[in-house]
């Protein structure tokens, strides 16, 4: 019995330096050590042995199993460690490869375009306003010589609020309010976001204007051209053609619309300009006298100009956009070329 023991233990030590992973290890494990295992079995035998045999086959018996668990237990940690050796390998970080540059977000066209503009008109000597959304009717519409029920009101499809509350249908009612806190002079520019009830490919129900005005003593139609003229060239180049065109504002009196030479053709004619060679950009005129007294200028003394455009226009024109509702998609294959 005692060369069973020690062929056993021989045989074990085998099996489990030849296990070659985790799960191999606790089969040999089982085989020998097991409760059906090859040494209980052995030890099964032992009652059959003479009684004073017996406590030193025991004895052996058990060192044998206590050095086979010892013994098992370093083939598991060794196995243990060589496994970690090698997903540490496998599974190595190159620390010296480049990293995943992130992206660098950019201003939004309609927001560099504004921010062009104003820097334009700002060394120019204007000054920039700012005003609500929300408007009231007053501002929005009376004080700048549109009564109720004036035709001028179906010209702005208004989003109404109230009767007398209203999304601003443009940046107009920055004028009066500036207008009404401030003496003459003033030279002012008012960029916002302002709302008319219209959607389609040149039509947002949401989109931004920029106003300009000027007030003093002897303003003239000759001012209104050479601040618009030295702007025209400023943002869309010098020598871009401008021409000046009669037109109807309620608050301007006279009124003009400008074209400049198209940005496209270069005045030969294309799609864009519809084959006139001209592209209208703003509208414009000299600050209608009922506009003065609803803000208490004396229009004996005062005059003015006021301008607008609307920035969307102004930046599809400039990089050849052609349909204005990809300012408002988020789609960054557009924003990222701005
Ligand atoms: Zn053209």
């Amino acid at each position: 019995m005692k060369d069973q023991l020690t062929a056993l233990e021989a045989a074990a030590a085998r099996a489990a330096a030849e296990a070659n992973g985790e799960l191999d290890l606790q089969q040999v494990r089982v085989r020998f050590l097991g409760k059906k295992g090859e040494l209980t079995a052995i030890m099964k035998m032992m009652g059959a042995l003479p009684a004073e045999q017996r406590p030193i086959v025991g004895a052996l018996a058990n060192e044998v199993k206590d050095r086979l668990e010892g013994l098992f237990n370093d083939r598991l940690e060794s196995l243990r460690a060589a496994e970690l050796q090698r997903r540490l390998a496998a599974e190595r970080v190159d620390v010296t490869l480049p990293g995943r540059r992130l992206r660098q977000g950019s201003k939004h066209p309609v927001t560099q375009v504004t921010e062009e503009i104003v820097t334009i008109f700002a060394s120019l000597g204007f000054g920039v306003a700012e005003g609500p959304e929300v408007e009231h009717d007053f501002y929005n519409f009376e004080a700048l010589n549109i009564p109720r029920d004036h035709p001028a009101r179906d010209m702005q499809d208004t989003f109404y609020v109230s009767e007398d509350v209203v999304l601003r249908t443009h940046t107009s009612p920055v004028q009066v309010r500036t207008m009404l806190k401030q003496a003459p002079p003033v030279r002012v520019v008012a960029p916002g976001t302002v709302y008319r009830r219209d959607s389609d490919i040149t039509h947002s129900p949401m989109f931004h204007q920029i106003e300009g005005f000027l007030v003093d003593r002897h303003v003239t139609f000759g001012d209104l051209k050479g601040i618009l003229t030295t702007f025209i060239n400023e943002y869309f180049g010098a020598g871009t053609g401008v021409r000046f065109r009669p037109s109807f504002f309620p608050f301007t009196e006279p009124s003009a619309e400008v074209d400049i030479q198209c940005v496209i053709c270069g005045g030969d004619g294309c799609r864009v300009c519809k084959n006139s060679g001209w592209l209208e950009i703003l509208g414009s005129g000299m600050i209608d006298p009922e506009v003065f007294r609803a803000v208490g200028y004396d229009p004996e003394v005062y005059t003015g100009f006021a301008f607008g455009m609307g920035i969307e226009r102004i930046a599809m024109l400039k990089y050849g956009v052609n349909d204005l509702r990809l300012f408002y998609e988020n789609d960054l294959r557009f924003l990222r070329q701005f």
